[in-house]
């Protein structure tokens, strides 16, 4: 029998046919069951794993680098962390985070740039806008923390980017998961 050895940690390697025990419930070639042996918590290996947030770059040629978002429903709060890895200014190619349900984008956007540069291109009280960060400029970190309890199974959310002009291009989907 062969293993492979990392520091106190160990992967076995089964034969084919002639798995030992404990082995995988379904052992399959080429497939991986591991074991690891932690020291803390079980839940909090589960929430680690269960990532409530995620991390979102948009840069000054008008993209965010991904073009969907999964939110577990296991999560109570979920966070946007987003990053503006471009040089230009703000008022120039000003990047924000806003989420709507799909149907609500278009209409939510327009009255967004309606409101202005002060209001961060959001009406105020948009009662459609579930999250929205400020607006940032290149170089700077913004983020979001909303209510998952505010998203609902099977609805379809957009989020954009409501800079005049941005929506268009910049935008993605996002949807609540098992
Ligand atoms: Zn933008």
């Amino acid at each position: 029998r062969k293993a492979l050895a990392f520091g106190q940690q160990k992967i076995n390697l089964h034969r084919l046919g002639a798995e030992f025990e404990p082995k995988a419930l379904r052992p399959t070639p080429g497939s991986a069951d591991l074991c690891l042996l932690v020291s803390t918590p079980l839940v909090e290996v589960m929430a680690h794993l269960q990532r409530c947030d995620v991390a979102i770059e948009a840069n000054d040629a008008m993209q965010f680098n991904k073009p969907s978002i999964a939110v577990p429903a296991s999560c109570k709060q979920f966070t946007v962390n987003l990053k503006h890895v471009g040089k230009l200014p703000k008022a120039a190619m000003g990047h924000n985070w806003v989420l709507t349900k799909a149907a609500d984008l278009q209409a939510t956007a327009t009255d967004g740039i309606s409101a202005g540069a002060d209001k961060d291109y959001v009406k105020p009280g948009d009662t459609r806008v579930l999250a929205h960060t400020k607006v940032i400029g290149g170089g700077e970190s913004t983020s979001v923390t909303f209510d998952v309890a505010k998203l609902k199974s099977g609805e379809s959310y957009a989020w954009f980017c409501s800079f005049p002009g941005h929506s268009g291009i910049m935008k993605g989907t996002l949807a609540l998961t098992k």
